[in-house]
């Protein structure tokens, strides 16, 4: 699995550091997504799924081969 953030694109909701916070976080200034593993093991992936899904910015990009 490969991630990727638009980080112009986030509104800094946060639901995908409360669903992953492994894999995501915020800035401190601004709530601004921050990515913290762009090749997630195995057990995240469902939770990376889940937050590319419900991020109301669509600003998360999984690829899977
Ligand atoms: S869920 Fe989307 S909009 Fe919200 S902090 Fe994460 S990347 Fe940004």
């Amino acid at each position: 699995m490969h991630v990727e953030v638009d980080v112009p694109q986030c509104v800094a909701s946060g639901q995908c550091v409360l669903i992953a916070p492994e894999v995501f976080d915020q800035r401190e200034e601004d709530g601004m997504v921050v990515l913290l593993d762009d090749s997630p093991p195995p057990e995240h992936h469902v939770a990376v799924r889940e937050s590319a899904l419900v991020c109301p910015a669509a600003a998360i990009r999984v690829s899977e081969p």
